[in-house]
């Protein structure tokens, strides 16, 4: 039953929507909205051609009043989108040329990502995927012949890794049906899904879901994607429970991001908030350089610095793997921990807040 409250003028068939997209249907497309929300004054800045859309859960995770809140940087456009940025392109990491098949990227051994649509739940302004092509990579949604023939061609694939955009926002009923494709292939031991929206719209990991995931004979792998600590409250603790109820793996990937996640503190906060919630750290991905998302970017001796201050503070088992992605490398190329700024031995690191080395 959905209580009378919650009707909205335009509801669909009650019947055939599920709450989790009842609740996407109603997020905030509008930067002057959340800005009010918010209590910040002001006016808001144009999202240079990629629309906001933060669900209202998400949003009711930030601090009212305060502009440089963690989670608001990275949904809010800002007049720096606009600016042309030299190295900051529509593709950053090659993947136009690595589109095998529409919606099939095949560049590491054994591993194959489907682009199962371009939609996610929340629309982050960093995002590399904010200009690729996704009427190409999947000129038709529901047919995934030509994806289920490459892999069921080639035995060398073992796992098959869905994402998009965000593969959750399509229905359970699509990807249930989807799995089953997948499974039919003898050779495919593993899924795993890279998705945001259980950390953006934690409603999404419901029953249906949770079924057809605890159904498949396959391994599965579910990679999250969360960037700050305060993105990670009970409701996504929750979820992440479901998750690893249905037998999944359950991992994080982050984006590192200047004035988000920048800070020492910041980065093993976020490690033990997902560790709280069940979910170990997998990689942080240095910032793709993506045309509009310059003001993300953090130099690669900073962030070797940041992750040795966050090393030297937490369990090697919560210290996300520092990585870039590099266009024709047959993996992620690691970034080796800068401990200079470290002090021997079991003190703490004396990196200040921005992840260098303080000054004396
Ligand atoms: C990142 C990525 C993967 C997964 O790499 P792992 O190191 O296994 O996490 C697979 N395929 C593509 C195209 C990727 O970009
Ligand atoms: S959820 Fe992922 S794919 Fe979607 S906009 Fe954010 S970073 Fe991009």
């Amino acid at each position: 039953m959905i209580p009378a409250t919650r009707k909205q003028k335009n509801d669909p068939a009650p019947a055939t929507v599920a709450e989790w997209q009842r609740e996407l249907a109603m997020a905030i497309r509008d930067a002057g909205e959340l800005r009010s929300l918010l209590d910040l004054p002001g006016d808001a800045a144009g999202d240079a051609g990629f629309p906001v859309r933060v669900p209202r859960g998400y949003a009711a995770r930030m601090r009212r009043g305060d502009p440089h809140d963690p989670l608001l940087a990275q949904v809010l456009p800002s007049a720096a989108e606009g600016r042309e940025v030299p190295g900051f392109g529509p593709d950053p990491v090659g993947d136009r040329a690595a589109m095998i098949r529409p919606g099939v990227l095949h560049k590491y051994h054994g591993r194959v990502l489907l682009v199962t649509t371009g939609a996610c739940g929340i629309h982050c302004r960093y995002c590399f995927r904010r200009e690729f092509p996704y009427a190409d990579a999947n000129p038709r949604p529901d047919d995934w012949q030509a994806a289920i023939d490459y892999i069921a061609g080639d035995d060398s694939i073992e796992e098959v890794i869905l994402s998009g955009g965000d593969p959750l926002s399509l229905s359970d009923h699509k990807l249930a049906g989807l799995v089953e494709r997948i499974e039919a292939i003898p050779h495919v031991g593993t899924l795993r899904i890279h998705t945001r929206l259980p950390v953006v719209l934690p409603e999404r990991v419901d029953d249906a879901l949770c079924d057809w995931l605890s159904g498949t004979r396959l391994a599965t792998v579910v990679v999250l994607h969360a960037n700050h600590g305060n993105e990670i409250d009970a409701s996504v603790g929750a979820a992440a429970a479901r998750l690893r109820a249905t037998g999944a793996m359950v991992l994080n990937q982050a984006v590192l991001l200047r004035g988000v996640n920048d800070k020492v503190q910041a980065m093993a906060e976020l490690s033990r908030r997902l560790f709280a919630a069940g979910v170990l750290p997998y990689y942080l991905h240095m910032l793709d350089p993506v045309r509009g998302a310059a003001q993300f970017e953090t130099g690669s001796e900073e962030a070797r610095r940041l992750m040795a201050g966050v090393a030297a503070l937490l369990p090697g088992y919560l210290v996300p793997r520092l990585v870039v992605e590099q266009a024709g490398r047959p993996g992620k190329t690691p970034l080796a921990h800068d401990w200079s700024g470290c002090r021997d031995g079991m003190t703490t690191p004396t990196l200040d807040s921005a992840g260098g080395p303080s000054t004396p």
